[in-house]
């Protein structure tokens, strides 16, 4: 440690002193193999909550669910998380693995010093775009007609998403999604620690917009063009013909190439049925059209 003090030519901080112990005694390797722990655990533990309010049928927060009419049974969330750990174990974890030269090969360092959390919210946000923008595309290809039969059908089999089917798709749409999340750190590469909280962050926002909520309180919401959960599960409502919503972070994608505009049609067109009608909750029924109940009294 005191060489390490030496070299850097001051007194290591305590984060500095706490990476420098746990890190010296692990091979970098196995660093970047803590990446698949944090999936498992993130992916099993963040939907967990919700999943909870949904088996439970909690009426007292049903008025946050995007899609209240829609309840899945216990079984058919378990099967989701099953088969997508399966997918994890056996797409997901050996990609992860053998991605690690690439990694070393684009300059993801694990020494000291630890970048500051400036550097390591600059690259973040650079990460975020730069995947968005290609994700963007990406999604919007697998919506032409091969493209969806083939592949994406499998994503959008939940049109009333939750948090456990956030990376639930073919394993070949797991794989083509997953290089936008290299290109980032291949552009500007940081510290293992921002690549752990990159790929962290990443999955924490799919679990997020997948929830099948949309919390008023939500802290995402003070995120600036940030979509969220309604703007992506309006995609799945929609259904394989949609062609709004690509995006799956920001809005400005959508917003830039006029693919949000039946998403912004139809809530223009809820907020003046309900005041028409004065019925429906503000949250509770994001895409039913209160005059459907009307005209089918
Ligand atoms: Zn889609
Ligand atoms: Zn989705």
């Amino acid at each position: 440690m005191q060489e390490a003090e030496m070299a850097l030519a001051r007194p290591l901080t305590f984060a500095e002193r706490v990476w420098f112990r746990y890190s010296a005694q692990i091979p970098d390797f196995w660093l970047y193999c803590h990446n698949i722990l944090f999936l498992f655990l993130i992916f099993s533990i963040a939907p967990l909550p919700l999943a909870f309010i949904d088996i439970n049928n909690s009426k007292s927060l049903s008025k946050y669910k995007l899609q209240p009419k829609i309840r899945l049974p216990s079984h058919a969330i378990f099967k989701c998380y099953r088969d997508v750990m399966l997918m994890f174990i056996f797409i997901v974890g050996p990609l992860q693995l053998c991605s690690y030269p690439t990694v070393k090969l684009l300059g993801i360092r694990t020494g000291l010093p630890l970048p500051s959390g400036w550097e390591i919210f600059f690259q973040l946000l650079v990460y975020f775009l730069i995947e968005d923008y290609l994700n963007y595309w990406i999604h919007r290809l697998l919506h032409c007609k091969w493209g969806y039969e083939k592949i994406h059908r499998v994503h959008h089999e939940f049109t009333a998403p939750i948090g456990y089917a956030a990376p639930y798709a073919h394993w070949a749409e797991i794989l083509i999604l997953g290089i936008p999340s290299f290109v980032g750190p291949a552009l500007v590469p940081g510290h293992m620690i921002t690549f752990w909280l990159w790929i962290a962050l990443r999955q924490m926002e799919a679990i997020d917009t997948h929830s099948g909520y949309d919390f008023p309180l939500s802290p995402a919401k003070y995120i600036p063009l940030y979509g969220g959960a309604e703007y992506h599960d309006y995609h799945h409502y929609v259904g394989g013909q949609s062609q709004s919503n690509f995006a799956s972070v920001f809005t400005y994608c959508d917003y830039i190439y006029g693919t949000d505009k039946g998403y912004r049609y139809q809530k223009q067109h809820l907020v003046k049925l309900r005041e028409q009608w004065g019925g429906g909750e503000q949250n509770g029924e994001a895409y039913h059209d209160p005059s459907e109940d009307q005209k089918s009294k």
